[in-house]
């Protein structure tokens, strides 16, 4: 079994005391620390075994686990619910960038355990969806009932052109941390206490770059504002939220590229309002027009039309233009309905004043 004894390591006993582990770990973490050790990949090896050792048998919890582990490798049993137990404890905490030392140690033991190669920092090299991106636009009305293309500018991060994604100028190399051991995080001994931080010397991306990409400074990736053609429905409502596949955020690694979703506001119009399909305008006429009927030209979604206005029309009545509303995805067609505002004069002449007397006593 190719498992590390972490005992072993340390140089103590299995029954060793947690104040003879640390004392341990202090001797051996001096005498292959990487500043003393400046070129020798052997210490680092080493000095990478004495932190993840002492990393677990100086936490009482995690020590008891690994015991459990160790006795179940020593009889020979692999496998059944205290390995599960074990190896899901390192599990709980996400993976995403914030792995701390912890995490990195108990998937070591899961890799020695079963030759699995992990990435080698956190976010490093592992395969991950991108991001889903939001964003709202207001469009037209007009855009909204007829539907089209709307030019829509959104935040992407993207992987960087220049360097593809390794943060490093084209044509040279990065190296792991020696400090981190590409982990990104590094663990100092304070007391009885390990304190768990960002790499001081990578900043917490497990690789050393010594030329940074002058494009993204040796991030992988930038965040770039791009203009999509996005197609507008016919018949759109306002709030409604379209998903444009693979248009969010790249994936790291080869991973598939997230969403865009696009919630859609719809502006107002002048002269229009709409229910679903339908459109309501409005059309005004005198009193003596609406008196006597007439024919108006009105507006509607396609241009102008004439509208015959009945004689008698009460104001307020809506009159009908059948199939000159907006238009849904199958072709169906809304009406487009027109309100009767009857103008009724303010002020009139005395001539006026004595015709609609007279026009009033005739009616009786
Ligand atoms: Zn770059
Ligand atoms: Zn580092």
């Amino acid at each position: 079994m190719a498992e590390k004894d972490y005992y072993k390591i340390l140089g103590v006993s299995p029954k060793a005391s947690k104040d003879d582990i640390h004392k341990a770990y202090r001797k051996l973490a001096k005498k292959y620390h990487p500043d003393r050790n400046k070129g020798s990949d052997v210490a680092q090896e080493r000095f990478k075994e004495i932190s993840q050792a002492y990393n677990v048998l100086s936490k009482p919890e995690k020590r008891k686990k690994y015991d459990e582990l160790r006795n179940m490798q020593q009889h020979g049993g692999m496998g059944g619910a205290g390995f599960e137990d074990f190896f899901s404890s390192g599990r709980t905490r996400t993976h995403s960038g914030s792995a701390d030392f912890s995490d990195a140690s108990f998937s070591d033991i899961f890799s020695s355990i079963f030759g699995e190669g992990r990435s080698a920092g956190p976010g490093y090299g592992t395969r991950e969806r991108g991001r889903d991106v939001r964003s709202r636009i207001t469009i037209a009305f007009e855009k909204a009932v007829k539907g089209g293309k709307v030019s829509v500018r959104v935040p992407r991060r993207s992987e960087c052109v220049r360097c593809g994604g390794t943060g490093a100028a084209p044509g040279t190399r990065s190296d792991i941390c020696p400090s981190c051991g590409g982990r990104g995080r590094t663990a100092s001994g304070r007391g009885n206490f390990s304190i768990s931080q960002a790499c001081q010397q990578c900043l917490g991306r497990g690789r050393i770059i010594h030329n940074p990409c002058s494009i993204c400074h040796g991030n992988g990736s930038t965040d770039v504002e791009a203009d999509i053609d996005v197609d507008i429905p016919a018949g759109i409502e306002d709030g409604q939220k379209l998903r444009l596949k693979g248009m969010g955020g790249e994936g790291s690694a080869g991973g598939e590229t997230g969403d865009l979703i696009l919630e859609v506001g719809v502006g107002k119009h002048p002269r229009f309002t709409r229910n679903g399909l339908d459109l309501y305008g409005k059309v005004e006429v005198s009193m003596v027009e609406a008196v006597l009927g007439t024919e108006k030209e009105v507006d509607v979604i396609d241009g102008r039309v004439k509208l015959k206005i009945p004689p008698g029309v009460q104001p307020g009545r809506k009159l009908r233009l059948k199939g000159k509303g907006g238009r849904a995805k199958d072709g169906r067609r809304g009406d487009h309905y027109v309100e009767v505002k009857v103008k009724i004069p303010e002020k009139l002449t005395e001539k006026q004043v004595e015709l609609i007397k007279k026009f009033d006593a005739a009616n009786q």
